[in-house]
């Protein structure tokens, strides 16, 4: 074999695409019933929206980008995750001036240089949703709400809904001194990222998973303490509202995520079961992000979830289903029962039936089993004798009865809905 596709890149192949056309179409239909609008950005951006937004020291913007010189040698950047593209656009577009909140959601790619394992890929999805303009504790609800029907309809149980507020401008840098000081006499058992960072962003040491970073961290002061009037108000409001939703949750004092963007409410939804792929999405406030992009003040709200863990959170798809299509069997040589097939295969499609026609002059036989395999339960037959007569055989491939059929009791047959098209 020539060509390999590149390290941490995947093929969605048609047997898994199914899987994937179910996760997206859950996630629009519940954007629409709460009243989000898709947008859709560029795969690529000027590297300085992320690096300025994301925050240089962050994992992302210092190791995980990929990043180049276009022909006309301005420095872009895939995007690897979908936040500030769309605060840009946001910006951009003139979506501030529209009322607000201005709700959207997105769906796509996002790029990382990562290290290529169980669940985590250099090319990944995400789905997400930004919220800009509402500031209450009921939009963070909105959003963790609409995370946790998601799951509930993809039959995810598994990922537990945790949370922290990180505080904002006016609390967040006392705290920061604290706990630098704190981790001073500590420092040789930080890792060498940890090390690398925590004077420019000690929080970040918090949510390392290294044993010595752990350790370092015992007993540290929590920002819990530290948060000013209003951001303790704003989280204990979310938890009594999450409480009165039936929404269950864990409050965790170490999450900070890994963007530099956020303020006050901080969330992420981990698996349970200690598989270590890691969390299946998070989010949180980002009140700052906006005016710091050049717009106004605007609070922010928001989550991005990663496809391909959903999709493996979900488990194993239930039995193979059949196709709710025919596959049309003609006599093999015979130009009469081709031009048959053709011509009722397009009319059973106006009729919005999947109708797949024999193309490639196999047996009857060999048809048969074709469309077998592809899991077709109904098979139309142009035979010989079917053509003489002017009728059709109906095949269920489930117990082999065949029944005869005129063209127009055949179409009548075809598209009345099979009921349980699993059932036997
Ligand atoms: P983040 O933007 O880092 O908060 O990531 C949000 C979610 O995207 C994570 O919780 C994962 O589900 C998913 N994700 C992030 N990085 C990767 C990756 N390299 N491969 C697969 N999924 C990822």
């Amino acid at each position: 074999m020539e060509f390999r596709a590149p390290r941490g890149t995947r093929d969605i192949l048609p047997s898994e695409i199914g899987r994937w056309q179910h996760l997206e179409s859950c996630f629009q239909e519940l954007c629409r019933l709460h009243g989000f609008e898709e947008i859709r950005t560029p795969l690529f951006e000027h590297t300085e929206l992320f690096s300025r937004s994301v925050g240089e020291e962050s994992d992302i913007v210092s190791k995980e980008m990929y990043t180049f010189l276009d022909r006309g040698g301005r420095q872009v950047t895939l995007r690897p995750e979908g936040t500030a593209p769309v605060v840009r656009a946001y910006l951009q577009r003139g979506l501030a001036s529209q009322p607000q909140p201005v709700k959207l959601y997105y769906y796509g790619p996002m790029f990382r240089y990562d290290r290529p394992q169980a669940g985590r890929y250099r090319q990944f999805h995400q789905v997400g949703v930004e919220m800009y303009g509402a500031g209450t504790p009921a939009a963070d609800l909105e959003v963790i709400s609409l995370c946790t029907s998601f799951f509930n309809r993809l039959g995810v149980n598994g990922a537990e809904l945790q949370l922290n507020s990180v505080g904002c401008s006016r609390c967040r840098p006392p705290y920061r001194e604290r706990l630098v000081s704190f981790l001073k006499p500590r420092e040789e058992l930080l890792c060498a990222d940890c090390r690398r960072r925590h004077r420019e962003n000690p929080l970040r040491v918090l949510d390392c998973k290294r044993p010595g970073c752990r350790r370092a961290i015992t007993g540290a002061p929590l920002l819990a303490e530290y948060l000013c009037r209003e951001c303790s108000e704003h989280f204990l409001a979310l938890l009594r509202l999450l409480d009165r939703s039936n929404i269950p949750y864990r409050e965790n004092p170490y999450l900070v995520r890994g963007l530099d963007y956020y303020t006050r409410t901080a969330f992420e939804f981990v698996p349970r079961e200690g598989n270590d792929s890691g969390s299946l999405g998070g989010g949180g406030r980002y009140d700052d992000l906006v005016e710091y992009c050049g717009g106004p003040a605007t609070p922010a709200v928001g989550v991005a979830l990663g496809v391909e863990r959903i999709l493996l959170a979900m488990g194993e798809p239930e039995g193979d289903r059949y196709s709710p299509g025919v596959y049309i069997a003609c006599a093999p040589g015979e130009e009469e029962a081709e031009v048959e097939a053709l011509s009722l295969a397009r009319e059973l499609r106006d009729l919005g039936v999947v109708a797949e026609p024999e193309l490639t002059g196999r047996s009857l036989r060999g048809q048969l089993k074709l469309a077998n395999r592809k899991g077709y339960r109904r098979v139309i037959i142009i035979g010989p004798r079917e053509l003489e007569q002017g009728l059709f055989t109906l095949r269920d491939m489930v117990g082999g009865s065949q029944r005869e059929y005129s063209r127009s009791d055949l179409l009548a047959e075809v598209t009345r809905p099979v009921s349980g098209p699993n059932s036997e």
